[in-house]
Parts: C-alpha cells; structure tokens; sequence
C-alpha cells in the first residue's frame, strides 16, 4: 500500500504540474453561485441532540457506503474519543461533558460546514469543487487529480482523501446529499433525527429561528450561532449551550478563508513556481492563519 500510495503521489505530482501550465481556471474567483441568502443550510441545535448516531447511518445508507448493521450505532463507546469525518464517514456525532448537568452530555455531529466561501473551491487548480445555488459545496471526481489542496485549505479540515483508491484518487466529504437537495428533498440526516436537532431551512430562516431560540430560552443557550459569520459566513450553523470552542470548533476568522489563499495562488502561478512548492506554502499560511486565530482569540 505504501508503494501504490507514493507511485501515486507522483501520479499526482506530475498531473498537477500538467494542470498548473495549461489550467485555464481563473484563480482570483472561487466557484461560487448564487446569493449565500438564497443557499440553504441546516442548523445543528446541540442542546436537543440525543447523540443517537441515526445520522451517521442515514449518511452512509444514502451514499451507498458500507454500514455496521442500525443497532450498531447505539454504541455510545464511540463517544471515548474524538472522531473526524473520514472516508468512510462523511458525518460523525462526538460527545462532551455537560458540567452543568453531568446527565445530558452535550453531543456534536460534524461534517462539511458548506461554507459561503468555500477556500476549497478556490484552492482547487482544476475546478473540481463548486458551491451550487442550494448552497451544497460538491466536487466533481472526474475533475479531481488527487493534489489534496482542498484538505489544507479547508479551515474545518474536512475533506479526506480515500486511499485505498490509490490509482483512482478521490476525496471524501459530505455532499449536502445534493442528489435528494437539488430534487428538493431533505439531506437524509435531517430525515432521519428523531429528535429534530437537525432544522433545514435557507440562511436567512435558520439565523432568525435561532435567535428566536436563544431569545425563549436564554439560559439554555451559548449567544452566538456558530457559521453565521465564521470563516466569512457557512451554510451550516449550530447552536449550543456553552463556548464552542469547548465543543472541538475550530477558532476561525470571521474573513472568508479563499481571500488569502487565492491572492497567493494567483501570485505564485503568474510566476510559475512548481505545485509542490505551493502545496507547502498554502499549507505553511494555513498553520500560521490558525495560529494567528488563535492568539487573536487569546487576546480578547
Ligand atoms: S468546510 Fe471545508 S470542505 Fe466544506 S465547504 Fe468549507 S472549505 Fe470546503
Ligand atoms: S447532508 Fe447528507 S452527506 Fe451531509 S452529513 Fe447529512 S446525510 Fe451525510
Ligand atoms: S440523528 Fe439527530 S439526535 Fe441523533 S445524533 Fe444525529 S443529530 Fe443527534
């Protein structure tokens, strides 16, 4: 596995040194349609979310992917450590402590955030990735040569790379399950939640149906809606009761990411600097982009 891994890291390596000199893509606009009012999103409210992983499931089953038999998921021996989304998974439930109430740990399903600016459609030299007008970030595998670009870009580190299609290189993630959304179908997580954690709606409904939530029940909830402004603003948001970053998000800016990472991009391309070398600086800028996240969130 790890000769056909390299053999096909060169693969890659050569087909993006072919994309970077006959690309005709333009670097400076990411693929985006539509007015992110119009897109539509879900809001994830962790205070009614049982940790029950149906999602889980209903994610797999809708996308054809292998799955433990239903019971399975009422494992709550997951929940010992903290899961990503994978290959395998495009959606997983993690659970933290509730020092509040010790009996309702607060459970946190994770997936791609659809984001309104997504910097991995803006990192990708082939086009590949496309933010649809439903608001659905998807990717066309046909289009993608494996360079991994969206992973480092990406400031929830969502996509992931499924090797073991090593010759065939694909990215995973969740797709907004935008065969059933674009039929105006709901995304099979939110048909499957029991518990209606899971509210699908477009922007401008779900902020108002949270503020309306944290309005009727202002000791049940945390001030802030996650995704509203977030990383420039991302078609899921969540609610919850405590500081999310307590709850595995991210400390992200709330200037959309593609701006950085497509002004270098542009700059490097116009002067030909080999793809490895701006694989390692996209990478470079997003740990120092983190870091100074980071301290800027320390400082307040
Ligand atoms: S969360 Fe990451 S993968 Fe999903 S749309 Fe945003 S940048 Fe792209
Ligand atoms: S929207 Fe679809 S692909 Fe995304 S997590 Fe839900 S079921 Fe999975
Ligand atoms: S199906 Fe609903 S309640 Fe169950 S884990 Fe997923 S989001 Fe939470």
């Amino acid at each position: 596995m790890r000769e056909l891994n390299r053999r096909n890291w060169l693969k890659s390596t050569l087909a993006i040194s072919a994309a970077s000199a006959l690309s005709t893509k333009k670097l400076n606009s990411a693929d985006t349609e539509g007015n992110p009012n119009d897109h539509f999103g879900v809001l994830v409210d962790t205070t009614v979310c049982i940790g029950c992983r149906n999602c889980e499931w209903a994610c797999k089953s809708a996308h054809d992917m292998p799955t433990d038999g239903f019971n399975e998921y009422k494992d709550r021996e997951v929940f010992k450590e903290f899961r990503r989304p994978d290959s395998g998974a495009l959606t997983v439930v993690n659970e933290y402590e509730n020092k509040v109430n010790p009996l309702l740990p607060i459970d946190v399903k994770v997936q791609c955030m659809h984001c309104d600016h997504p910097s991995c459609a803006s990192a990708c030299i082939v086009g590949a990735f496309k933010k649809q007008k439903n608001g659905a970030v998807t990717w066309d595998t046909d289009k993608c040569i494996g360079c991994r670009y969206c992973m480092v870009a990406c400031p929830f580190q969502v996509p992931t790379f499924d090797y073991d299609k090593a010759l065939n290189p694909e990215i995973r993630k969740c797709d907004f399950c935008y065969k059933r959304t674009a039929k105006g179908e709901l995304p099979a997580c939110v048909n499957i939640c029991p518990v209606e954690a899971l509210t699908y709606g477009n922007k401008p409904f779900l902020i108002k149906e949270a503020r309306d939530r944290i309005k009727r029940n202002p000791d049940r909830y945390n001030e802030k809606i996650f995704g509203e402004y977030d990383a420039g603003g991302t078609s899921w948001m969540y609610l919850a009761s405590k500081d999310f970053y307590e709850l595995g998000f991210p400390k992200v800016s709330t200037k959309p990411a593609p701006g950085t990472t497509e002004a270098i991009q542009h700059g490097i391309f116009a002067y030909f600097v080999p793809p490895i070398a701006l694989y390692s600086m996209l990478g470079g800028l997003m740990w120092y982009t983190n870091r100074k996240n980071s301290l800027d969130e320390g400082d307040k």
